[in-house]
């Protein structure tokens, strides 16, 4: 997996708001070239081995439930340092201190529901695009 690519999930009470086509437009805009994306709906077993990172975190419950209780779009995004320069566009996990003009400050809901994930280094961005997709699906 090259090192150039992010994974990011635009979360489930975003894309039930109506939200994809401008989260998706403010990913292209800042330079994002989408090499794969897929609207699909997690089940508990997914949404906890992706996030099985927090599972001893207090709200992991709540976030499997959240994650699993409406479609998700999935996306692979390809810039330079795109690891880096996604986390910076999608801003803080608390929209509270997210900075203006990132997509959780405009359309996050609270720290829990904060409209996009964002992979937080090239490691989990590989294995986390690989759970999501297959070769097939992304495109060249
Ligand atoms: N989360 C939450 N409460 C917290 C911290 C995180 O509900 O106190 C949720 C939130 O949806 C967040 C996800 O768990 O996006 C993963 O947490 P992480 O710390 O990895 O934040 P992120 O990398 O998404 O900014
Ligand atoms: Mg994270």
């Amino acid at each position: 997996m090259a090192t150039n690519r992010t994974f990011t999930m635009i979360k489930p009470e975003a894309v039930a708001q109506g939200n994809t086509g401008k989260i998706t437009d403010m990913i292209i805009e800042a330079g994002f070239k989408i090499k794969a994306m897929k609207l699909k709906q997690l089940t508990k077993e997914a949404a906890g081995e992706f996030y099985a990172v927090h599972k001893e975190r207090p709200f992991y419950g709540e976030l499997v439930e959240y994650m699993s209780g409406g479609p998700i779009v999935a996306m692979i995004l390809e810039k330079e340092n795109a690891v880096a320069d996604f986390r910076k566009l999608i801003g803080a996990t608390d929209p509270a201190e997210a900075e203006e003009g990132t997509i959780r400050k405009q359309f996050a809901t609270s720290k829990a529901e904060n409209a996009v994930h964002g992979s937080d280094s090239d490691e989990n961005a590989a294995i986390e695009c690989d759970f999501h997709f297959s070769a097939d699906e992304i495109v060249g």
